[in-house]
């Protein structure tokens, strides 16, 4: 199946006069005629659900959609975005191991790692997306366990070099982990490029419809974790907490992460999404691949509106031709990058927050990536923890406005624009 038709068909195949749609298994138990029947699933013997705290059917169906559009072997929902940040990192490091994260990452990732998992015990190194190699090279250490970048930032919508990264994880023996929530698999594939693990939050584009807070981690199935068993003891010796498994030993390349991360992490951490949200998780994916193309096409023609109006200061977007990431944007996502532009107004903060308050269509809010048009001024909202060096390191200007656009009619959303632009 081709993208588009696996947005609406995979994960799910309905027998014989069973519903269309995966039914919402809205429960949080399941029932067994016999204790050994079961134990086996308590002891991973066979696969099966038995409390909706660790898996529940509803979810997996949308998972294994999710694993179809990456190209992954397993894949697992959790209750946000941040949760599946803090597992797909929490499932290989623990206290005295080392990450490698680029510098201009999500701010909800970057405080994540810089300062509630700095507590755990776990230390990191924030590099520059467009660093040197040595700068790069330098960076690992001995405990390093795994590198984490964005495919396109949040807000900064700088593009990462997922291939360079990926082979300088691999040479260290550790895996690239990508969140791939602003491109979606729509646009990028990040395992195609050498990723081993890909994150989401779902909340974004594949949701869609500003209904359900989510996220997602998909497994390549690609990273040996056998054959770096000394850096990997989580995955490659057996789990006392869990009848002794070896994960890599028992469910291979191909299930190890995700196994692990299910029956370990959600089991002790409890961070599932609920079966009513994976659901509508579904709905949002069925039309992602035909809303991701509008927004492009929309972002495209409002970005070329911004920078021909001489009342704004400059233009962020992948898209534009001259943006400082055009071409490598234009290598992993050749078919378009995502709705989301970033550019300040002249007079700065005063000016940005005048002119923000002057839009009709365009909401304000901390939401971005999906079908409403909505604007958002990092550095004193999402981003207001972090100091003025830590946002520009972070890609992020003190003036900076962030425009998610939508899929409305987009001459709807330029003369929107226009016209706020006007009142300023
Ligand atoms: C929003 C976002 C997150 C966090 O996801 P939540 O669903 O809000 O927890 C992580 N990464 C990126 C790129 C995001 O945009």
């Amino acid at each position: 199946m081709r993208t588009e038709t696996k947005c609406i068909e995979a994960g799910y195949t309905p027998k014989n006069g069973e519903s269309r749609l995966h039914p919402i298994v809205q429960s949080t138990t399941f029932k067994y005629d016999t204790s050994a029947d079961m134990g086996k699933l308590f002891d991973l013997e066979a696969s099966g659900y038995f409390y909706t705290r660790l898996q529940n059917p509803t979810n997996d169906a949308t998972a294994a959609k999710i694993a179809a559009l990456e190209g992954g072997t397993a894949a697992m929902l959790t209750s946000s975005g941040q949760a599946a940040t803090f597992f797909s990192v929490f499932n290989l490091a623990g206290a005295g191991d080392h990450v490698i994260a680029s510098s201009t990452i999500y701010g909800g990732s970057f405080n994540l790692f810089n300062v509630t998992m700095r507590r755990m015990g776990i230390d990191f190194t924030f590099v520059d997306p467009d660093c040197s190699d040595e700068e790069l090279e330098a960076a690992f250490k001995p405990n390093t366990k795994a590198v984490f970048g964005e495919t396109i930032a949040n807000p900064a919508l700088i593009v990462f070099d997922i291939e360079r990264f990926a082979k300088a994880a691999h040479a260290h023996g550790v895996p690239l982990i990508i969140d791939n929530t602003f491109a979606t698999p729509i646009n990028c594939r990040p395992f195609e490029w050498g990723a081993d693990i890909v994150t989401h939050s779902t909340t974004k584009y594949m949701d869609g419809h500003d209904a359900a807070v989510g996220g997602a981690i998909v497994d390549s199935g690609n990273f040996d974790w056998m054959a770096h068993a000394d850096k990997f003891p989580g995955l490659c010796t057996p789990d006392d907490s869990y009848h002794g498994i070896t994960y890599a030993e028992r469910f291979g390349k191909e299930g190890a992460f995700i196994t692990k991360a299910t029956a370990q992490l959600m089991r002790d951490l409890g961070s599932i999404q609920a079966p009513m949200n994976s659901f509508l998780l579904n709905l949002g994916l069925e039309s992602l691949a035909v809303r991701m193309q509008r927004h492009c096409e929309n972002a495209q023609a409002v970005a070329e509106f911004l920078q021909a109006d001489e009342r704004v200061s400059y233009v962020t977007y992948p898209g534009l031709k001259g943006d400082k990431y055009y071409e490598r944007a234009k290598k992993y996502m050749p078919n378009g990058t995502c709705g989301v532009i970033s550019f300040g107004v002249k007079g700065g903060r005063a000016a940005a927050e005048e002119f923000m308050k002057n839009l009709k269509l365009a909401i304000i809010a901390t939401h971005v990536a999906d079908a409403h048009t909505c604007v958002l001024h990092p550095a004193s909202s999402t981003h207001r923890q972090m100091t003025d060096e830590e946002l520009i390191a972070g890609g992020v200007r003190p003036d900076m406005i962030r425009l998610s656009v939508g899929i409305e009619n987009k001459d709807d959303i330029i003369e929107d624009i226009k016209q706020a632009l006007e009142s300023i």
